[in-house]
């Protein structure tokens, strides 16, 4: 199944997993949210913590209203549409039917897809292996680098003089695997760049997915 088939099935995803938690990183940080992970990306990180999201055919398809009915039940207001990458997929009927139900809709992308679907807020974390496009840097909500070597400092500020919303918020966040080497390397770099914040991914420290 290639990508352009995967963009017809409005009304149905592949979905890995959708789970109650509590979004553990950016600008949302301890907030209840209902979490939906599709399956599918072709961005490659060396350093992916969910590689078995990469595969959309590894997961079942299920129907957006199935979806919206299981997070209706959850009782929460935010849901988090991640992956995978979710622009892979035409995302205008998930979020349409999610928004009718007066949910706030959040996406975590990579960037690489045209963005479809509403959207309340855009999280966008570009990634060294696949060039981001052009949209993203107008319309991010939130733009949140993940530091795996000490040169990603400089790539963040990269991605900083594109931004076209100076309201984006910024963010800098260990890889969890070089957390111990590269957290105090982002702690000394916002004190004399402060326009960025920390970010941590707290809910592997809470152990909670
Ligand atoms: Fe993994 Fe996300 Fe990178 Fe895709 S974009 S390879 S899901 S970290």
């Amino acid at each position: 199944m290639n990508a352009n088939m995967l963009m017809t099935r409005v009304d149905h995803l592949p979905v890995m997993e959708s789970f109650l938690t509590i979004q553990g990183e950016g600008h949302h940080v301890g907030k209840p949210a209902y979490f939906i992970r599709l399956g599918g990306c072709d961005v490659g990180c060396v350093w992916c913590d969910v590689k078995e999201s990469w595969e959309a055919e590894d997961h079942p398809l299920e129907s957006v209203d199935s979806l919206v009915n299981k997070v209706v039940e959850s009782g929460v207001e935010i849901v988090v549409v991640t992956g995978g990458e979710p622009f892979m997929y035409d995302l205008s009927q998930l979020t349409k039917s999610l928004k009718e139900k007066g949910l706030k809709v959040h996406v975590e992308t990579a960037g690489v897809y045209p963005i479809t679907g509403k959207w309340d807020w855009i999280c966008f974390s570009p990634k060294k292996f696949k060039q981001p496009l052009e949209e993203y840097f107008r319309q991010a909500d939130e733009l949140k680098v993940i530091i795996f070597n000490k040169s990603d400092l400089k790539w963040a500020e990269t991605h900083v003089e594109q931004l076209k919303n100076t309201q984006t918020h910024l963010f800098l966040q260990p890889e969890w695997s070089k957390q111990n080497e590269m957290t105090p390397l982002i702690i000394e770099y916002i004190k004399s760049n402060p326009k960025w914040r920390v970010s941590l991914q707290t809910h592997k420290f809470m152990d909670i997915p």
